[in-house]
């Protein structure tokens, strides 16, 4: 009976998993803050995290996605362009793969899932405070000066917006049960400072070839094409997040091996 319960109520989870997320998608389409394909990534994340992981999961994955959105909407430039696929997967995929792993009963997975969601939400409200309000940013370990918004740049205002996200996270995290609050918001603001120490270690970046700015884009604001002065070609911002979290993620599934958690 036991078993049979459980097949039903898993089966009933995941149409409304999927129903949930599409809602939740094209809401957040249709308000700018996700292009056409990163809604579709989007609903795929979202209904494996609610699928696998349960509602408690989909509410945290929600209120990384709200305070994100939240922080993009921040004066004195509230316009950002819309979050693509390729932005949804760097910060989701992790999350989504620890989900998964945590459906299939193999392991614990909630500190990897909660980990990684921490890394993703410290490293969006570091970018997204710094570019406004953190002045001009340094590089992690030699304090050169860099442009505002380069990769692998941080100020004290991003760091400090970065470290408050990793502990909403790993608040909201400890009160849904998922993972401890204090090592939840630890893996955030490491794997926050791992994305700087990429972003500016090996993530290329580019030079204008019209009006000299540095950009971690093939495209400069100015419309002009950009020539790259340094780092690798494939390293670009979305792969830095991708590995931040994953890293995060990483810590957590650690953790989450018997006998490690307090
Ligand atoms: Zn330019």
């Amino acid at each position: 009976m036991t078993a049979l319960g459980d097949v039903l109520r898993s089966a009933a989870c995941w149409p409304a998993a999927l129903v949930g997320s599409l809602l939740a998608s094209v809401l957040a389409w249709r308000l700018g803050a996700l292009s056409a394909d990163g809604a579709a990534a989007a609903v795929a994340v979202g209904t494996v995290v609610a699928g696998a992981g349960g509602w408690g999961w989909a509410a945290l994955l929600l209120g990384f996605v709200a305070a994100a959105s939240a922080a993009s909407a921040l004066p004195p430039r509230p316009q950002a362009p819309r979050r693509n696929a390729r932005q949804v997967l760097a910060n989701g995929l992790v999350a989504a793969a620890a989900a998964w792993l945590h459906g299939l009963e193999a392991v614990s997975a909630g500190p990897a899932f909660a980990a990684a969601l921490s890394a993703a939400w410290a490293d969006t409200w570091a970018t997204e405070f710094g570019v406004r309000y953190g002045g001009r940013p340094r590089r992690l370990w030699d304090r050169k000066p860099l442009e505002p918004g380069a990769s692998g740049g941080i100020t004290a205002a991003g760091t400090a917006a970065g470290v408050v996200a990793a502990v909403c996270c790993g608040g909201l995290a400890g009160a849904l049960g998922i993972a401890p609050a204090g090592w939840t918001a630890a893996a955030g603001v490491a794997g926050m400072l791992l994305d700087s120490a990429v972003g500016g270690a090996v993530q290329a970046h580019y030079r204008c070839t019209a009006c000299g700015r540095e950009t971690e884009l093939t495209r400069c604001g100015c419309g002009a094409r950009t020539r790259r002065v340094r780092g690798l070609r494939w390293v670009d911002n979305d792969a830095t997040n991708l590995l931040a979290t994953a890293a995060s993620g990483a810590l957590g599934l650690w953790w989450s091996l018997p006998g490690r958690l307090p």
